[in-house]
């Protein structure tokens, strides 16, 4: 196709820890066509092929409860800097804190609360210490899912070379879990062109990667329904984007939760979802996790909160929706 001539090459430099905002395509100047020459075939057909489409926001959740908690840890620990090949030392030894102190603090709390979590690991980092997996396992009710093998672009990979990392990652999560994840979220959030097929393929049941709302919907293949959940995240909900070491200043953890509660008083209101996504390398930390502790207590004295793992929620939206299996 036309519009598929572009060598998309991406600016590995700038795409920080996460590759959140500053990390965007940066196309040949010479190889690409841009959007104002293309044919409305051709615009439909690229936004089509993988889209939201109709809502799976359930006519009520479990329990009377007026909304969904959906907190998350996305466990990168050093992958982050090993994916690209060229870690530095100082950036792996911020990432082990992850492992070392961040993830035992955030287990510590929420199991405090009794408060059931999502935990998305790169296969890499539970390798590195696989002693995370204990951790996480001892409350019996988190989920282990699947965060790609060593937090790989896999938007910019290859069919082949991305569905073999996944593969190794799913297998090495199921021999350590002793259980098959159901749920995806791509590294750094994006979809090769390839993604959906492989998660489709593999058999998962939700991705969580994806922005374009806040309830829960069903993905479009080339306009075609998947029966795939889609739980969608957002960056302005990621704790990432506030402590990115790689950023030039640290985001007040304070302002920060301000941020977060706006955000959960709006989906309470609404009777939506609220999902979390943090990171144990930088929410562990002493002057941040105080402020999740004051989130929950926040949460929980507004009373009438579902808090779930992403599985539990991705399970009850496809029952109400009457999606088979
Ligand atoms: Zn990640």
């Amino acid at each position: 196709m036309k519009i598929k001539r572009r060598a998309v090459s991406l600016l590995l430099a700038t795409c920080g820890g996460l590759g959140v905002g500053a990390c965007r395509a940066s196309p040949g100047a010479d190889e690409v066509v841009p959007g104002w020459r293309w044919s409305w075939e051709e615009v439909e057909r690229t936004v089509n092929r993988v889209r939201a489409g109709r809502t799976l926001q359930p006519a009520a959740w479990p329990n009377g409860a007026r909304v969904a908690v959906l907190l998350s840890f996305d466990v990168d620990n050093e992958t982050v800097s090993l994916r690209f090949g060229e870690p530095t030392v100082g950036a792996l030894s911020q990432g082990q804190y992850g492992a070392r102190v961040g993830l035992g603090r955030v287990v510590r709390l929420i199991d405090r609360y009794g408060i059931p979590a999502s935990f998305f690991i790169p296969a890499v980092s539970l390798r590195l210490d696989p002693r995370m997996a204990d951790v996480i396992k001892q409350a019996g009710h988190h989920e282990f899912a699947v965060h790609g093998w060593i937090h790989e672009m896999n938007s910019s990979l290859g069919a082949v070379e991305e569905r073999e990392l996944l593969v190794r990652a799913i297998d090495y999560l199921e021999e350590v879990v002793g259980e098959r994840p159901v749920g995806y979220r791509a590294p750094s959030w994006n979809f090769s062109p390839n993604t959906l097929a492989i998660l489709r393929e593999l058999g998962f049941l939700y991705d969580t990667s994806l922005m374009a709302d806040e309830r829960p919907y069903e993905i479009l293949a080339d306009g075609e329904a998947t029966g795939m959940v889609e739980l969608p995240v957002e960056w302005i909900l990621d704790d990432a984007v506030y402590f990115d070491p790689l950023g030039n200043r640290y985001s007040n953890p304070r302002e920060v939760l301000q941020v977060y509660k706006d955000e959960f008083d709006v989906a309470y209101d609404e009777g939506t979802m609220f999902i979390l996504t943090m990171h144990p390398h930088y929410i562990g930390h002493r002057s941040r996790i105080v402020i999740l502790e004051a989130l929950i207590d926040y949460m929980r004295a507004k009373g009438d909160v579902w808090f779930a793992t992403h599985r539990q929620v991705a399970e009850y939206v496809r029952a109400q929706a009457g999606l088979t299996p």
